[in-house]
């Protein structure tokens, strides 16, 4: 084991390995080049009988693992989403590291657990949530929609699930056909089934049909089913579409179904007035979650998560057992505002950062890379073979390569399937790929913490110079 006296050495190098990484990024591929085994046949059948050194240890991981990252914080990542950081909020994971602490409650973290609550309050406000919501900081969004999920579903059966295991009825959750697979899942996880969850159709620009949701309800109930929870997306992964909030939440509330609003990536662009017209009917929400560990600059993990009722919440996740009474009835737990006991210290990298960068820094950065995406935009819009597949907005772009007219949609599918395949394997860029109504496309996401303005210019020359020899 390291010693003392050793750590201050390692720590010094340790830093200098991170900002030289930064620092040289580009030089690596973004997303490397290997097949399936190629890292687990470097790495020794056994762990060592005896002591290695530490620098040998330092050497193992710039040797094999470093070159096998993919690289999110390239700024040539422009796949999926991001999952951005940025120095301050690597300096915050230094520290916690350091703290190494374990915040299930006040008692095991008091500093700690204040600031979240803190933190919680500054994110809910710079980004134009209601004011009386309370949050809590999960590790991803597909927890947090779990979370909401279980306390929708306790709502619904007035605690039955929990108490009984049964509600003696068929609960009903319902997104649109664009939702991201983490409904799905928190669905089949919370005991709902994956045949209760019903997709509702999206209309031209991908958001979910509010006439229809409300046709579906409505037989639902003339079945006999209960409905439970509405997901409802800001901004879809597919291509950043949104849902009509406040027709939604109408129909939630006559019907007396939680809404759970699901803004994982574009909950950020909220710090931007332009963008608060989403939030419209964002009252009636029961709860809401956003990731500030994809564009915020505050890196993975860290996902806040809201609700309306607090003490709903509590009810459902409360469990006291002798071990763990509280101290002080006053403090805040957190260990009772969702599944796990133990939980990671996320909220010194919000602090950080906020305090970093400011309201203000933060709001140009976002508004930077929208920029940024608006003239990627404006450049595929003027070539004759490409085609904007969906309603470009904010950073997200949809784009797929047509050699000549009259294609076949089967042979366009496979067409962009490999062009994408071309593009990744160049190693300067990865950009992933979707279908929308069975069309294959490519999406492009402008929004890494580091990108630029040559970034997304040499992006745009080497798609036309691939799909020109395609
Ligand atoms: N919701 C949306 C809209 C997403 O795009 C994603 C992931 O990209 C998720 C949920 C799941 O996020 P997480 O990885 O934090 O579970």
């Amino acid at each position: 084991m390291l010693q003392k006296k050793d750590f201050r050495k390692q720590a010094h190098i340790v830093a200098d390995m991170i900002a030289d990484h930064l620092e040289n990024i580009e030089q690596f591929r973004v997303k490397p080049d290997l097949q399936p085994g190629d890292i687990r046949s470097r790495l020794p059948e056994y762990a060592p009988g005896n002591t290695e050194a530490f620098a040998d240890i330092l050497k193992a991981y710039n040797d094999i693992i470093v070159p096998g990252i993919t690289q999110w914080q390239h700024p040539g990542f422009m796949a999926l989403f991001p999952s951005n950081a940025s120095y301050e909020s690597i300096l915050a994971e230094m520290l916690v590291s350091g703290l190494a602490v374990n915040t299930m409650n006040w008692d095991t973290s008091p500093a700690a657990t204040e600031l979240e609550e803190r933190m919680l309050e500054w994110l809910r406000d710079i980004c134009g949530l209601p004011k009386h919501w309370k949050g809590v900081l999960q590790d991803t969004a597909s927890i947090a929609t779990l979370t909401a999920c279980i306390a929708a579903r306790e709502k619904a059966t007035h605690f039955a699930i929990q108490q009984k295991g049964s509600a003696g009825k068929t609960l009903v959750v319902y997104c649109s056909d664009q939702t991201h697979y983490s409904i799905e899942k928190a669905a089949m996880s919370a005991g709902i089934g994956k045949e209760n969850v019903i997709k509702i159709p999206t209309d031209e620009k991908f958001a979910l049909r509010a006439d229809l949701l409300e046709q579906q309800m409505q037989k639902d109930i003339a079945d006999g089913k209960l409905p439970c929870m509405v997901a409802a997306t800001l901004g879809t992964t597919n291509s950043l579409a949104f849902d009509p909030l406040k027709a939604i939440g109408d129909i939630c509330n006559t019907y007396r179904c939680w809404l759970h609003v699901d803004a994982a990536y574009a909950g950020t662009a909220f710090i931007l007035e332009e963008y608060r017209h989403y939030l419209d009917g964002i009252e009636l929400a029961d709860s809401y979650v956003f990731n500030p560990h994809k564009w915020m600059m505050i890196q993975f993990d860290c996902s806040a998560f809201y609700v309306k009722d607090p003490m709903h919440l509590q009810k459902v996740f409360s469990y006291d057992p002798e071990y763990l009474k509280k101290q002080n009835s006053a403090a805040i737990n957190y260990k009772d505002w969702g599944i796990p006991l133990g939980r990671r210290f996320r909220a010194l990298k919000i602090w950080f950062v906020l305090r970093s960068m400011g309201i203000a820094g933060l709001q140009e950065k976002i508004r930077g890379h929208i920029t940024l995406a608006q003239s990627f935009f404006n450049a595929i819009k003027n070539e004759p073979k490409w085609e904007i597949m969906a309603p470009f907005a904010m950073n997200v772009l949809c784009i797929r390569h047509v050699p000549e007219a009259g294609m076949r949609s089967e042979q366009l599918n496979a067409h962009n399937k490999e062009l994408l395949q071309k593009i990744n394997a160049d190693g300067r860029f990865y950009l992933s790929g979707t279908t929308l109504r069975g069309e294959y496309v490519i999406r492009v996401v402008i929004g890494q913490s580091y990108v630029e303005e040559k970034h997304v210019e040499s992006l745009i020359e080497l798609l036309l110079e691939l799909s020109a020899s395609s």
